[in-house]
């Protein structure tokens, strides 16, 4: 496969530090060989993270120049309520400085304590603002999804034994709503099918159940619905989109990712009553319900963004670049998740340091040996992400063990893919002299922001 013809071309470009071998060993020991923790000026190519990091278009920046930054009512408060309407068909939403922020409102309005919410895979804030009012994330995706190897193509679908298993189990009264997120970033940015978002609705209707999307990745998912689903070879994705979101009753929505935006958040739903319970927390939490934590001219580029980022032309692009990555590592033998998902590329580190031991924390391992090869910057997402037993305290070893090489938007080449892809390769073939890590620092909420490590002997 070749890399995809970039559908832009480069207006202002971006200087970026390019440390040396010695710079790097340094560098990686006083981050506590957590790339978290890494200083952005130590990083050659940042694949940390999609979240915030894309480029904007120069119409988003003219956008930018007309924010209104009045306290109340501004014109760009208005924009984006008109870009949601049209783009996702939500009648009202709530903006919010991200999307923790909408889902700190909506997941406490809706959660009572020692309610249960299923959910096609767990997301690391998700679950912690579902345990914070009291609940439990309980999983329902698929068992494929938790099967590196398999190319299943709706890897992010509802398994609905699983879903049925735990009304029966804990009764309906304790479901307090069914959580769905789209293109499952910890299952490798994997899509759920319109036809289980349909199924889902029914079945929800029959037990009156609520659904609420995270939406944050929906139009990638949406692009691969048109790709692999049969009947949307030729659907518009505002079209697919508009679908998508009228089986659930509202979502919350990281515009850091899709929306091709810094900042920004939003939730929305065509529920009155959730609209107006989270329209009157956001003051408390956000800021005044026109702005949410967002300056005017952050949600111009918002309105715009939502848009570009729904287009047929730039998701061809974005997905074909994130799976050429994929392809060059394949046909290395890397162990890779497949498919290759939407926003990333995901290392199984299981498979790549089969000598290391779960506590030695293989994929945290690998993300820190990447950085110190290339100064390319990846993350962890595996036991270190998953966190402690909320009951017993252990550490939970999750079957995904993976290192995410997350492609931000529109900001690297193909020519940096295949440098990222050299990098990684070379560090494959010398596996067995990789050594692991052990947690010598581990803070209490979403540890794998924060925890510090030492390298130990092989
Ligand atoms: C990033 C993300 C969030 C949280 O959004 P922030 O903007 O980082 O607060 C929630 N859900 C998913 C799936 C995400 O990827």
């Amino acid at each position: 496969m070749k890399g995809p013809v970039e559908p832009f071309k480069i207006k202002v470009i971006e200087h970026v530090g390019m440390p040396d071998e010695k710079r790097r060993t340094e560098a990686i020991r006083e981050a506590g060989y957590n790339t978290f923790l890494l200083k952005s000026e130590d990083v050659f190519i940042d694949l940390l993270t999609d979240s915030g990091t894309s480029a904007m278009s120069d119409n988003q920046w003219a956008g930018m120049m007309i924010g209104d930054e009045a306290y109340a009512g501004a014109r760009n408060f208005y924009h984006l309520e008109k870009a949601i309407q049209d783009i996702l068909g939500y009648k009202y939403m709530v903006p919010t400085h991200q999307g923790r922020g909408a889902e700190h409102l909506m997941y406490s309005h809706l959660v009572k304590p020692g309610q249960i919410v299923p959910r096609n895979m767990y997301f690391t804030t998700s679950k912690l603002h579902v345990e914070l009012p009291g609940g439990t994330m309980v999983d329902c995706i698929i068992d494929e999804a938790h099967d590196p190897e398999n190319e299943h193509p709706f890897k992010g679908n509802v398994d609905f034994k699983k879903l049925q298993g735990y009304i029966d189990e804990y009764g309906i009264d304790k479901i307090a709503f069914v959580n769905i997120e789209q293109d499952v970033n910890m299952a490798g940015g994997q899509p759920v099918s319109m036809e289980n978002l349909r199924k889902l609705r029914e079945f929800c209707d029959d037990y009156k159940l609520k659904i609420i999307y995270d939406a944050t990745r929906s139009s990638e998912n949406a692009y691969f619905i048109r790709e692999r689903e049969k009947g949307y070879e030729n659907t518009p994705i505002i079209e697919i989109l508009r679908e998508m979101m009228s089986y659930s009753d509202g979502c919350i929505y990281s515009s850091k990712k899709d929306c091709l935006v810094n900042i920004g958040g939003f939730l929305a739903t065509n529920d009155k009553e959730i609209f107006e319970a989270t329209r009157n927390m956001v003051v408390v939490y956000e800021g005044l319900h026109t702005y949410g934590g967002m300056a005017g001219r952050d949600m111009e580029a918002l309105a715009r963004g939502l848009k570009e980022g729904a287009e047929y032309k730039y998701l061809k692009y974005r997905i074909n670049q994130v799976r050429y990555l994929g392809s060059l590592l394949m046909d290395a033998s890397v162990p890779i998740v497949k498919p290759t998902g939407g926003h990333a590329v995901f290392l199984n580190a299981l498979k790549f340091l089969p000598h290391l031991s779960r506590e030695k924390w293989p994929a945290q391992t690998l993300a820190a040996a990447i950085y110190e090869d290339s100064g390319v910057r990846s993350m962890e997402r595996g036991a270190i992400s998953k966190g402690r037993d909320k009951v017993t305290g252990e550490n939970i070893f999750p079957k995904l063990e993976l290192v995410r090489l997350t492609i931000p938007r529109r900001v690297y080449t193909n020519t940096h893919m295949e440098y990222t892809a050299d990098s990684v390769i070379n560090l494959y073939e010398k596996r067995a002299e990789i050594a692991g890590l052990r947690m010598v620092y581990e803070p209490k909420y979403l540890r794998f922001f924060q925890a510090r490590f030492e390298k130990i002997d092989l």
